[in-house]
């Protein structure tokens, strides 16, 4: 059994009336891909955005290796290993892929404002690098022909493996996914399922969080599963799939639900497009 890479204990975190995560307790080991699954509302993005700091816990702890998470914020993520995706997709739709990916890079950089301003040895090298591993991000997300081209004139399914592309490219330990598969036709949603492998047989760690179940239960060594902020099962595809909890989660009410009983305290971006550097995600 590998090791522990995230460990949260106890995390809570309310929105005014709201517990929007009940007491969670679940960890995620180096080198598997991870599942997070649950009805509409149940708080999934909301540990997402726990663990990258665009929250801090009510109550508990995050733990990614020795470190705590608690109080780093979402900018930081990146240089300690951690990179993520968003459930809506944020991209610069007028910028080219290339572009788009770069800025994933840059959050890495080393050299500083300085070396930057006056364009130092170290930064022109740190350029280059980043460059390299901006097409190699592409390429490995089979984008590379596409690198000039606008992120707003890709079909759908290529703009969330641009997304992907964008995390990968800070070379991070601990990969999150949120719903990557959301608006995917079939084929494309079979690919994304043997690229996420292909991540993870790299050496990055996947905690993906995501509706269809095919892909859930295709890829996934371990899932958890939440319903109104609380961890209801979690254990092997083959258990949770019989749980009865969790089929009365998922069908007792009919599937899919809204459990917004208080208006939202931060204003959360609904676009598509645009607004990549911002924080705060769903
Ligand atoms: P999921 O990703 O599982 O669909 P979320 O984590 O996005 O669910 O949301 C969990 C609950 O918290 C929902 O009821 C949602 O409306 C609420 N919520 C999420 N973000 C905020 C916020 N910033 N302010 C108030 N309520 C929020
Ligand atoms: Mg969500």
């Amino acid at each position: 059994m590998s090791e522990t890479i995230l460990d949260l204990q106890d995390v809570t975190l309310r929105f005014g009336g709201l517990v929007a995560v009940d007491g969670v307790s679940m960890d995620v080991r180096q080198g598997e891909i991870r599942a997070l699954i649950g009805p509409n509302g149940a708080g999934k993005s909301t540990i997402f955005n726990l663990v990258t700091g665009v929250y801090r816990p009510n109550q508990g702890t995050i733990r990614f290796g020795e470190r705590s998470l608690n109080g780093v914020p979402p900018h930081r993520l990146a240089g300690l290993g951690i990179a993520r995706t968003f459930q809506n997709i944020r991209l610069f739709s007028s910028l080219s892929l290339m572009e788009n990916v770069l800025i994933g890079a840059h959050s890495r950089g080393r050299s500083g404002l300085a070396g930057a301003v006056f364009r130092l040895p170290p930064f022109r090298q740190e350029e280059e690098n980043l460059s390299l591993q901006a097409w190699e991000a592409l390429a490995f997300m089979g984008l590379d022909q596409k690198a000039g081209e606008l992120a707003k004139n890709l079909p759908y399914g290529e703009q969330r493996r641009l997304e992907i592309a964008r995390a990968l490219v800070s070379q991070p330990r601990l990969l999150l996914l949120d719903e990557p598969a959301a608006g995917m036709n079939p084929q494309e949603k079979s690919a994304l399922m043997e690229t996420i492998r292909r991540i993870r047989d790299t050496g990055i760690t996947v905690f993906l969080i995501e509706h269809d179940m095919r892909v859930v239960m295709g890829i996934s060594d371990r899932v958890a599963v939440l319903n109104y902020g609380k961890k209801i099962a979690d254990g092997l595809p083959a258990e949770v799939r019989e749980d009865a909890g969790v089929i009365e989660a998922y069908l007792g009410t009919g599937g899919k639900r809204e459990r917004r009983r208080t208006r939202p305290v931060v204003a959360l971006p609904q676009v598509a497009l645009e607004g990549g550097a911002g924080h705060a995600g769903n």
